[in-house]
């Protein structure tokens, strides 16, 4: 590929990114709002969840009350089922 192939591949990645991440809700159920949040689980004024560390996010995190828990890709989520039946993921 030359570098305009390269370019145009990148930015077709990005966009498919971009709609994957659309499909979700902001519900907050996959970072546990209904039992134990994640602490970098915030609510906007608009009444969705979203997440004060999007970027940095994989990896070790900690829950409001203290326990330890490995953040995961959205995708490794709901390979292994749903994280309720409205998520927008469920199509
Ligand atoms: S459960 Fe689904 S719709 Fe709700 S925040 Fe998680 S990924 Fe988004
Ligand atoms: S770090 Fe992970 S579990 Fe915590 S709010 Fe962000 S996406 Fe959700």
């Amino acid at each position: 590929m030359n570098d305009a192939e390269n370019l145009a591949y990148i930015e077709s990645q990005h966009k498919v990114s971009r709609e994957y991440e659309a499909l979700c809700k902001q519900c907050g159920k996959c970072c546990g709002i209904e039992t134990d949040p994640c602490a970098n689980l915030k609510k906007s004024e608009s009444g969705r969840y979203y997440c004060a560390t999007y970027e940095s996010r994989l990896g070790r995190q900690v829950t409001v009350s203290g326990r330890v828990f490995t953040c995961v890709e959205i995708r490794e989520v709901v390979r292994k089922g749903l994280p309720n039946e409205e998520c927008g993921y469920g199509r």
